[in-house]
This record gives structure tokens, C-alpha cells and sequence, in this order.
């Protein structure tokens, strides 16, 4: 029978936010995924596939949805010529170490983030503008309805951090090939990525990246000064960092001030006739 328990815990999200999960399960093969989703549908309750959390925000102190961590076998197999298959559970940076120790070009701008290979591909990760995870996949497994299938990725619909398994849903991802052209690589792409990280981005505090996939970039530059210094006050300790436009940091274990800070974003953008939709994936 599936494995279902309530937990307490702050690292189911990289805003390191505590929460009480009334429904915590782990899956490790297949069978107890299904075993899982069979569960799921018996008592209709939602299910959230959860790779690292790097992209998870928790919107209540107590969180109702069934969350199921990913803990599939992490492998990964060199099919030759560059090719690469990869299990979904895969840390992105096993494959990137791989790619630079064979000189093969990557997408070495996902050093920087703490996502699984499955949580890489539903969220189409990639750079702000420009190239993406998929400019490098060749198809991807996945589990529907009890089924196994296969999707090319000219036949995934996916649009700026957006796929089919994007948000709360239960198609799992399994595995994806992936195929890297040779380069010949002077010095560390990891490296450098991780240096440019340091000095263009706020990685002092918790926080799970970009939060609005839309925005308008100048609403968004005049209010994330607000509230002035959060993260310094006692029980917000929360803000926009200064150093990226569209970043939030937290230093506290509850989410609400993340919430008011993105509703309040919402709402200015309302207020001047224009959509702020966000790239994490709130979760309650
Ligand atoms: C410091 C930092 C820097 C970041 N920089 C970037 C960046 O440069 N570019 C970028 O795109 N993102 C960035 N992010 C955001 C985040 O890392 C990515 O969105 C990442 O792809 C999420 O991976 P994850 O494994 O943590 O997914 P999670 O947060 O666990 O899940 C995200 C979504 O993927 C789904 N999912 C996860 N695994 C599976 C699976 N096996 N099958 C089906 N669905 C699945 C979940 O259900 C959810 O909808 C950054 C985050 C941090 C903390």
C-alpha cells in the first residue's frame, strides 16, 4: 500500500519555508508512482510531482496536496556520439560534469541551478532570453494514464518556462535523451557560469530563481524596492533582491510574506491593465 504520511519539514522548497505536508509520499520505481496516483484518484486529492523543489512555493502554512518526491534511480546512460540518457531524478549538474569532461557543448547556463533533470525539462529551463534545455533534447519519457510513452521534442508543446508538465498534474516524466554536439572547451563552463553567478546574482538568502515568467519589466522596477530593507525586518524578512529585477529572497520559515509580495505585484500590474503570471508553481 502507498506510503502516505503527514511530515513537517522546510526542504521541500528552496525558499526553505516550513510547512505541514498532511500527505508526503516517495517514490522509487515506477509501481509506487501508480500506486501513488491510484491513491490520489480513490480520494481526489491533487497530486505534486516534486523534482528539487528549486522552483516550489508552498502558498499555506498547511499543505493539503499529495507531494510526491521524485526518488527514481539517478542514472544516466552514454549511448555515444554525444547522446545521453538520462533519468528524470538526475541532478542537472552530474550531466553538465559529464558533457565537460567529454567536451561537448551544454547547456552550462543550468549550473547555477539546484534542479533535477525532470524539474530542468517540465519547467523548460534555460536563460532569461534565448537558449533553452530543449535546444539539446531528443525526446522524453513519460508515464500518462498508466502508459508509457515517447514524445519527440519537435512534438512537446512548450512555451517561455512552460510544458505539459508544468504545475500541479500527474504526468511523470521518467527519462529524457539528450544529445550534446562535440566543442572543444578552453576552461571550465561550469566555472564561469558559477563566478557569473556570484557577482550578477543574490544568492545569500533562500530563493527559487526568477518568480514572474510574464511581467512588465518597468512596474516591476519601481515597487520591488518595497517594503524597503524587508528582509531586515522582524517576521518578513522577505523583499525583491536589489541585484536581479525579478528575484525574491526569504529568511523566514513561513511563506506568507513571498505571497503578499507577488499579490501585491499582481495587482499593480491589474491596476495598469497588464498580466503578472509567475514562473514558481504555487502549490496549497
Ligand atoms: C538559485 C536558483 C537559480 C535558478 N536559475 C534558473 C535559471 O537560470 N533558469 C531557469 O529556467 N530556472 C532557474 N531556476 C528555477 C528552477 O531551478 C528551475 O525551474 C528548475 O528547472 C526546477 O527544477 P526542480 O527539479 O527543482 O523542480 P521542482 O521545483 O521540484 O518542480 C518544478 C515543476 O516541475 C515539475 N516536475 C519536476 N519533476 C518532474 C518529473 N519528473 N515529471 C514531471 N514533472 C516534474 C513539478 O511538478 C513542477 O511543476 C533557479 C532556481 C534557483 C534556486
Amino acid at each position: 500500500m502507498a506510503d502516505i504520511r503527514a511530515i513537517q519539514s522546510e526542504r521541500l522548497s528552496t525558499f526553505r519555508t516550513q510547512h505541514d505536508f498532511q500527505f508526503y509520499g516517495e517514490f522509487q520505481t515506477v509501481e509506487e508512482f501508480l500506486e501513488f496516483q491510484r491513491w490520489a484518484s480513490a480520494n481526489s486529492h491533487r497530486l505534486y510531482i516534486l523534482g528539487n523543489g528549486s522552483n516550489t512555493l508552498y502558498t499555506r502554512r498547511r499543505i493539503r496536496t499529495l507531494i510526491l518526491k521524485n526518488r527514481l534511480d539517478a542514472w544516466m546512460n552514454d549511448l555515444g556520439e554525444g547522446r545521453l540518457e538520462c533519468s528524470s531524478s538526475l541532478p542537472v549538474m552530474r550531466i553538465l560534469k559529464h558533457c565537460e569532461a567529454s567536451n561537448l557543448d551544454s547547456f552550462y547556463y543550468l549550473a547555477s541551478v539546484p534542479a533535477t533533470f525532470g524539474g530542468a525539462l517540465a519547467m523548460n529551463a534555460g536563460l532569461g532570453v534565448g537558449g533553452t534545455i530543449y535546444d539539446f533534447v531528443e525526446s522524453v519519457t513519460y508515464i500518462e494514464d498508466g502508459r508509457i510513452l515517447t514524445v519527440r521534442c519537435e512534438d512537446l508543446e512548450r512555451a517561455h518556462r512552460k510544458t505539459m508538465f508544468t504545475g500541479v498534474h500527474d504526468r511523470l516524466i521518467i527519462s529524457g535523451i539528450v544529445k550534446f554536439p562535440s566543442r572543444p572547451l578552453e576552461s571550465s563552463e561550469i566555472r564561469k557560469r558559477i563566478e557569473w553567478c556570484h557577482s550578477h546574482q543574490d544568492i545569500r538568502f533562500p530563493n527559487c530563481g526568477s518568480v514572474f515568467r510574464t511581467y512588465t519589466p518597468w512596474i516591476l522596477r519601481r515597487i520591488r524596492g518595497l517594503p524597503v530593507a524587508g528582509i531586515k525586518y522582524p517576521f518578513f524578512h522577505t523583499q525583491f533582491t536589489r541585484k536581479v529585477n525579478n528575484w525574491i529572497i526569504c529568511n523566514n520559515r513561513s511563506s506568507w510574506p513571498i505571497v503578499c509580495l507577488i499579490r501585491f505585484v499582481q495587482g499593480i500590474h491589474r491596476l495598469f491593465g497588464k498580466r503578472a503570471e509567475t514562473e514558481l508553481i504555487e502549490v496549497d
